[in-house]
């Protein structure tokens, strides 16, 4: 069906930006730096965003690759959790540890731990070297396979017993194309679909605003995978940039272009969608003046 492209101005998707996830991450982080005593920590960046995390910065929370020398010091946990050996470690240091795993990655590792307890072979649908996933598969003591894409499957030598978790920003469409070829093989697969609402929420507004414009904006860190999804979703329908910050924005991307769409990852905090939404709005006034001059040509600055 041909995509009607009627929606003039520039709109930001229902939901986007902040989840409910990164938001408790955050609340906790800035209450604890507001109240310890200590040095405040995270554990890698709290969330993938790197201009909240250069903002929580100046609130003094610093974000340390690995915990190194350092001891009496409050260390905040990311929301995609971290691999359990590790963390069993953190909590016998004399580190005052603050959990912002979010619950829904907690839930994901709970289950592939019962899985495994259950002498299931475990199956994780994600990416390999994202953070959560990393972390997922050492809760089954590292013996986990790890699948993007239906074709992975192949390459697995299945158990009898198999139990399916998903990183939870996948797209559904992946996760069911995976379980639809996984079910071929082993039909009594036991499958839990770990994609959280959040994740499901942004992807459908992004899909939904993205059929109606003729360029969308996709708002997020560059190393968020919830980003990236949308980015692939949006840009399966209209003409897509995907970019950090409003500084990004290029005017040649508007030329042509009445109606542009918003949409951000997960860790987008609400300012930077707002300066985007500015600019784009500039652009765009921009260029439908430059066109009713010159026949739409930028002048070279953004
Ligand atoms: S995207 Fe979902 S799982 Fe990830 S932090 Fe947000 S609410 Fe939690």
């Amino acid at each position: 069906m041909k995509a009607h492209r009627n929606h003039d101005g520039v709109h930001i998707a229902a939901t986007a930006g902040f989840c409910f996830g990164v938001r408790r991450a955050i609340d906790l982080a800035e209450k604890t730096a507001r109240i310890s005593k200590n040095r405040v920590y995270t554990l890698g960046p709290l969330i993938h965003n790197p201009q909240e995390v250069n903002r929580l910065k100046g609130h003094g929370i610093k974000a340390l690759e690995n915990v190194g020398k350092i001891k009496k010091a409050t260390l905040i946990l990311r929301t995609h959790g971290i691999p359990a050996a590790y963390k069993e470690k953190l909590e016998s240091s004399e580190l005052n540890l603050v959990d912002a795993t979010c619950p829904f990655v907690k839930r994901a590792q709970d289950l592939v731990k019962k899985l495994h307890k259950g002498k299931y072979q475990v199956i994780i649908v994600g990416e390999k070297t994202h953070p959560e996933v990393v972390a997922l598969v050492s809760y089954a003591n590292s013996t986990c396979c790890v699948v993007e894409k239906k074709s992975d499957l192949d390459k697995i030598k299945l158990a009898k017993k198999v139990g399916v978790v998903c990183q939870t920003t996948q797209t559904p469409e992946n996760f069911n194309e995976i379980i639809d070829a996984l079910k071929a093989k082993r039909p009594d697969a036991v499958i839990f679909n770990t994609i959280c609402m959040a994740t499901i929420d942004r992807q459908n507004s992004a899909r939904a605003l993205a059929a109606k414009t003729g360029l969308m904006l996709v708002v997020g860190g560059k190393n968020s995978g919830n980003t990236k999804r949308l980015y692939e979703i949006c840009s399966r329908l209209t003409k897509t940039m995907a970019i950090e910050t409003a500084s990004e924005l290029k005017c040649a991307w508007f030329k042509g272009v009445s109606s542009v769409g918003i949409t951000a990852g997960a860790s987008t905090p609400k300012w930077i969608i707002e300066n985007v939404k500015v600019k784009a709005e500039k652009l765009l006034a921009k260029n439908k003046a430059a066109k009713a001059v010159s026949g739409g040509k930028c002048d070279g600055r953004s």
